[in-house]
């Protein structure tokens, strides 16, 4: 297996490269989150330390799951259960607090590349909500097969309900992965976004609000 490993302290990387690479994994090794950007595309498996020089890792995390479905665990000195509870949130298979057991960490590494190859793509590249038609992949939405405009915020918006179409989605769920945190100011934003998507897509009975809870697309 292909292991990417990011990893900005040569001697765990050190150490980790090693014991992949006698259990018959090769590991590219980098040190900067915008690398994981740039090579994930190759990989079948991301390991993931938080704290990193240039991007903090959960915002690799984030930003990767925009694009991709690549397996991801992430190693880190992070345990508290905020970041924990976050990491998850965005997406991580497992998350693994340091210092780990190096014979632990093969073993998550082999059940989470167990449950990705028994899985259905994780995310259809295409959800229909009634007559809306929702590209994942192409960023495109048609309403009773008519392309609707949306800004990039709205489209994150609707593709995270898209995702979970029919399951209520809770607002830090959404405000985590399109805005990284669920900071109060932007709490109001994502307000005014769902008023624009509610608008634009013209079916308001398909996008409904969960009091006290967050949102649903979809019956
Ligand atoms: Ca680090």
């Amino acid at each position: 297996m292909e292991i990417l490993l990011a990893e900005d302290d040569d001697g765990v990387a050190g150490a980790l490269v090693e014991v992949l690479y006698d259990h018959g994994h090769v590991t590219r090794r980098v040190t900067r989150g915008r690398d994981v950007l740039t090579y994930h595309r190759s990989s079948d498996l991301l390991l993931l330390d938080l704290g990193l020089p240039d991007v903090d890792g959960l915002e690799v995390l984030r930003r990767l799951r925009a694009v991709s479905d690549l397996s991801v665990v992430v190693l880190t000195a992070r345990g508290d259960e905020r970041s924990v509870v976050r990491g998850l949130r965005l997406g991580a298979d497992d998350y693994l607090v340091k210092p780990v057991r190096l014979t632990e960490l093969l073993a998550r590494i082999e059940a989470v590349t167990r449950r990705t190859a028994a899985q259905v793509p994780r995310a259809a590249r295409t959800v229909r909500v009634g007559d809306v038609e929702i590209a994942l992949d192409a960023r495109q939405v048609r309403v009773d097969g008519t392309e609707v405009e949306l800004t990039a915020k709205e489209f994150d918006v609707l593709a995270v309900l898209a995702r979970r179409a029919g399951t209520a989605v809770s607002r830090e769920q959404v405000l985590d992965e399109v805005w990284g945190d669920a900071y109060h100011a932007v709490s109001r934003s994502l307000d005014v976004h769902l008023t624009q998507l509610r608008a634009k897509l013209g079916r308001p009975e398909l996008l409904t609000t969960i009091r006290g809870f967050g949102f649903r697309l979809g019956a």
